[in-house]
């Protein structure tokens, strides 16, 4: 007669409810001891547990997210060589109103622009800008004769 052992069914609601009781209390440490004999206790009672299956494959960062294709803006920004600022000059043109002066660059390749900002992070006036109408001239070349390569000229 084994009456007065306990059941392996209540060993082990005996240790859940200790588990419970040490969490709600705070008392990790207690925790941790009941949830380790909790364990031992379901492995011999219950039989141990299969294999866990096999993680899946990690993913790289680069295959979670595909690369953006790079904007059209930016495309079109990188396809406008630099070229260094040859001169700058102001020039007095009519509007609506009257007179007004607008500051203009002369670039290297011939290239005259509107003055963009005249300082540079670093606080020292620009000395290179980048030049769409070369850019513009570069890709107009391009089209018509696609089969002939050239290398691209650096300077007009
Ligand atoms: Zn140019």
């Amino acid at each position: 007669m084994d009456d007065h052992l306990p059941s392996g069914q209540s060993v082990l609601s005996y240790l859940e409810r200790m588990v419970t009781y040490c969490r709600m209390v705070h008392r990790g440490d207690l925790e941790r001891d009941y949830r380790d004999a909790w364990e031992t206790a379901a492995r011999q009672l219950l039989g141990p547990l299969p294999n866990r299956p096999p993680a899946p494959a990690v993913y790289t960062p680069a295959e979670m997210a595909p690369k953006p294709p790079t904007p059209k803006w930016r495309t079109e920004i990188l396809a406008q060589p630099v070229r260094r600022i040859v001169a700058r000059f102001s020039q007095q043109e009519k509007d609506g109103h009257g007179y007004t002066t607008l500051d203009y660059e002369r670039l290297e390749c011939g290239h005259i622009i509107a003055a963009g900002f005249n300082y540079s992070e670093s606080g020292q006036p620009a000395k290179r800008r980048r030049c769409a109408q070369c850019a513009k001239e570069a890709a107009a070349k391009k089209q018509p004769q696609p089969a002939v390569k050239k290398t691209k000229a650096v300077s007009a």
